[in-house]
């Protein structure tokens, strides 16, 4: 049994222990309580001392793209998301499999570095399944899924449950896939955090049919996958559903992508996910920057999560995130740090900083947002995100400034506080060199 100590653990927002300590026993939290309790304890086989820090559950990436790591510094603010996208898809058009699998390696290393311990990362190709698999992190990893022509959605789905049918295939043209469902208790199948698995991402409205986000939520009620899809981001993607017009239609037919038969549905983002099925799989809506009153009560009925990326949202100048409306309306909010093609850092600790800068939201929620909110994201509430008793031991210890007379919460967010200690499923992942 492994003892981990130090000034301060927050194992849940309900309590601070001081000279707090956390006993791991294989992949699990053994107990909780203060040192000198847990020093009592038989069968200790080590006691790491953190110092002035704080134990904090792993924290909860609940959106990110670790393999654009690489494109960090080399895609220009901008505005106009569609010219984003075009800068993208340019930086990336020789990338061959090293420059995908360097960019996934160095975005696990980073998440590990800064504290986190489970991320909900997209796939774009099948080399985030083959390497995140294998790394010491918790993931589930979307499969993305982009075609906004209705007349291929049938194939496409074929093609995905094929894939689904044949989980041993791991090929360039054929990602792993989880096998299918098979029976037992499909909510208990979801709930269990294994460190690695498969989900799906219809990407967004201006990039999927209907018929295709139709015959995925489909394939979701079957095979409980996880699902996210990203959502009223932008300004032009509410005029492209609702009127069909603005940069959107531009962008799509330059990529030869925009379908002849192409109406806009004269709906709101969230309204129109609601009419493909996809809300009532409590899928993660990534970013919901610009949503109206009606769409936040749809979303909080749904029980869907949003995914909020605060950094990523200054990057490209939107307006204020409507955070506190879906708090107050009782949804459930983890963050996100997007990727570092529209970021600086993978770091949730560095998102709660920022927040507790530029939001009036208080330390203690910033924390839920970035540990039990994230978990309840996933449907892994009862298995991570709090440091309790059975929990698995996904752990940060986060070193605080020198600072007095401020509480534990308000020095976690100050200058100078960084992660010295990762510890995923009860393997130490990072631990600072000074410890
Ligand atoms: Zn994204």
């Amino acid at each position: 049994m492994l003892i981990i100590r130090s000034k301060y653990l927050i194992p849940d927002l309900e309590k601070c222990i001081e000279n707090g300590a956390v006993a791991v026993k294989g992949t699990k939290i053994h107990c909780v309580g203060t040192f000198d309790e847990m020093k009592m304890l038989a069968g200790i086989e080590k006691i790491i001392d953190l110092g002035n820090a704080a134990i904090l559950p792993g924290l909860i990436n609940t959106h990110t793209h670790l393999d654009l790591t690489n494109l960090h510094n080399r895609i220009k603010p901008t505005a106009n998301f569609t010219h984003w996208i075009f800068q993208l898809l340019g930086a990336r058009i020789r990338w061959k499999e090293e420059d995908y699998t360097s960019s996934i390696e160095k975005g696990v290393r980073y998440c590990i570095e800064a504290g986190t311990t489970t991320v909900a990362d997209i796939a774009n190709t099948e080399y985030s399944f083959s390497v995140l698999k294998k790394r010491p992190l918790r993931k589930v990893v979307y499969k993305e899924v982009i075609d906004l022509n209705p007349d291929h959605a049938k194939d496409v789905i074929t093609k995905i449950r094929s894939e689904l049918s044949d989980p041993g295939h791991e090929n360039v043209n054929h990602p792993p896939m989880p096998p299918p469902f098979t029976g037992g208790n499909r909510g208990e199948d979801r709930r269990r955090p294994d460190l690695f698995r498969i989900g799906i991402s219809p990407h967004a409205p201006y990039s999927v049919s209907k018929e295709l986000y139709h015959a995925i939520s489909q394939l979701v009620r079957e095979t409980d996958m996880p699902v996210c899809t990203h959502i009223a981001e932008t300004q032009d993607e509410i005029e492209f559903l609702t009127k069909g017009s603005g940069n959107f239609p531009v962008f799509l037919r330059q990529l030869r992508a925009m379908p002849a038969s192409w109406q806009p549905p004269g709906i709101t983002p969230v309204a129109y996910l609601k009419g493909t099925g996809i809300l009532d799989n409590h899928p993660i809506l990534i970013h919901c920057n610009y949503i109206t009153d009606e769409e936040i009560s749809l979303i909080k009925y749904s029980g869907a999560s949003v995914a909020f990326c605060p950094r990523s949202h200054l990057f490209f100048g939107h307006a204020g995130h409507p955070v506190q409306k879906l708090l107050d309306a009782g949804v459930n909010v983890g963050l996100g740090t997007d990727s570092l093609a529209s970021n600086d850092t993978l770091s949730i600790l560095d998102e709660m900083k920022f927040l507790s800068h530029h939001s009036g939201i208080s330390p203690k929620t910033l924390l839920s947002l970035a540990t039990v909110n994230g978990a309840k994201a996933l449907g892994w509430e009862s298995h991570i995100g709090q440091i309790t008793e059975g929990f698995e031991a996904d752990l940060c210890g986060i070193a605080l400034p020198e600072t007095r007379g401020k509480d534990v919460y308000h020095q976690l967010l100050g200058a100078g506080s960084k992660n010295i200690f990762t510890m995923v499923s009860g393997i130490i992942c990072y631990q600072a060199s000074f410890l």
